[in-house]
């Protein structure tokens, strides 16, 4: 194991602070009559109410969550979908304008965002032209100041999953914080780092409701790391992060797990079927191997193609002018009739 020393790691305001405590802190038994809070004792014009403050620790969910993934409750920390989660650790960790994070570009944009907003560093070491990590060019770009290295494997927009080889070479020597978004994890044949948590003191995990659940509206993302860094998160977030209804309605859906693995099942079947399609049409150049719900497509005149589905009704993403994505757009895999509309519409354009 590496040497790992979590205190140096988070910011001194951060290590002192002292976290806002709600009424429902302060009070956690049953009691008949709740004027702590200073909500309506009266209810709500909604038939549900919600004139009460939701839970801010998630207790119910947590359980849920840990039982599904295999991990106590202290391993979990829920945010304001992932990317909550991911602001928060630039606030534990990150000194503005002192520390610095590395990012492996083509990659997920909050990351860089949620840098530029807490006026973090950004240091890029992109991927090699197979989309996998330069481990010698990461290694370059450490120094003192490095808090944070930002993994996403099953990584978006590219959509294959990472050497679990190189990511496990990060995490054995690099002594700051290594998080790895597995957004995308339930699409992968790849499986989830969740397992091997207790190897790694310096592993953040982030997962989500967001895509494979099917609850992007609803904003609710995970971590999962050592308790002591689920501890520091906790202080840092808003203390009613997840609001009532969501906190109820995903413990609902968190009960269809069989539901939730026949989607799977079926879009990982469209995104294989949408892949050989694809890749025996005239003017498409390459369709890249995915782990995920999504196909990166490599194709002639990319940008007009994209205003050429848009014209259509059909918006897929530009991805044509990124760094090792040129030439390249990025399609959701869709219900099998809107991947039908897509393959159509490709057909009727004039690529030569
Ligand atoms: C979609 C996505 C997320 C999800 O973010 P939420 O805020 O949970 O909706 C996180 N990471 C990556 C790489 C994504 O593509």
């Amino acid at each position: 194991m590496i040497m790992f020393d979590l205190p140096s790691l988070v910011r001194e305001n951060v290590k002192h602070l002292v976290p806002y405590s709600s009424a429902r802190d302060e009070f956690t038994g049953k009691a008949d009559v709740y004027i702590d809070a200073n909500e309506n004792s009266l209810g709500s014009p909604l038939t549900r109410w919600y004139n009460r403050y939701p839970d801010p620790h998630h207790q119910a969910l947590k359980a849920k969550l840990g039982t599904i993934k295999g991990v106590s409750p202290e391993h979990i920390f829920i945010g304001n979908g992932s990317d909550e989660a991911i602001d928060i650790l630039y606030r534990v960790f990150c000194v503005p304008a002192k520390d610095n994070v590395i990012i492996c570009p083509p990659t997920y944009g909050m990351y860089e965002v949620s840098a530029h907003i807490n006026d973090v560093e950004l240091r890029k070491v992109e991927l090699t032209r197979s989309f996998q990590l330069d481990l010698e060019a990461l290694e370059r770009s450490i120094d003192g100041q490095t808090k944070m290295i930002w993994l996403c494997s099953p990584n978006n927009p590219t959509g294959n999953v990472l050497d679990r080889a190189d990511v496990e070479m990060v995490l054995n020597n690099f002594e700051g914080i290594v998080v790895v978004d597995e957004a995308y994890i339930n699409f992968s044949r790849q499986r989830s780092l969740i397992p091997d948590l207790a190897d790694y003191p310096n592993l953040v995990i982030l997962q989500t409701l967001s895509k494979a659940w099917g609850l992007a509206a609803l904003r609710l993302g995970m971590a999962f790391a050592s308790p002591a860094i689920i501890d520091f998160m906790n202080r840092v977030k808003p203390p009613y992060n997840i609001n009532q209804a969501t906190q109820e309605l995903a413990l609902l859906a968190l009960d269809e797990v069989d539901q939730v693995n026949d989607m799977i099942r079926l879009l990982v079947e469209e995104r294989e079927k949408l892949t050989s399609v694809l890749s025996g049409m005239r003017g498409i150049r390459k369709v890249h191997v995915s782990d995920t719900n999504f196909l990166l497509v490599e194709m002639e005149k990319a940008h007009e193609v994209y205003r050429f589905l848009l014209d259509k009704g059909i918006v897929v993403r530009d991805r044509s002018k990124t760094p090792l994505c040129e030439d390249c757009l990025r399609i959701t895999v869709g219900t099998p009739a809107e991947n039908q509309k897509l393959i159509n519409a490709l057909m009727a354009f004039s690529f030569s």
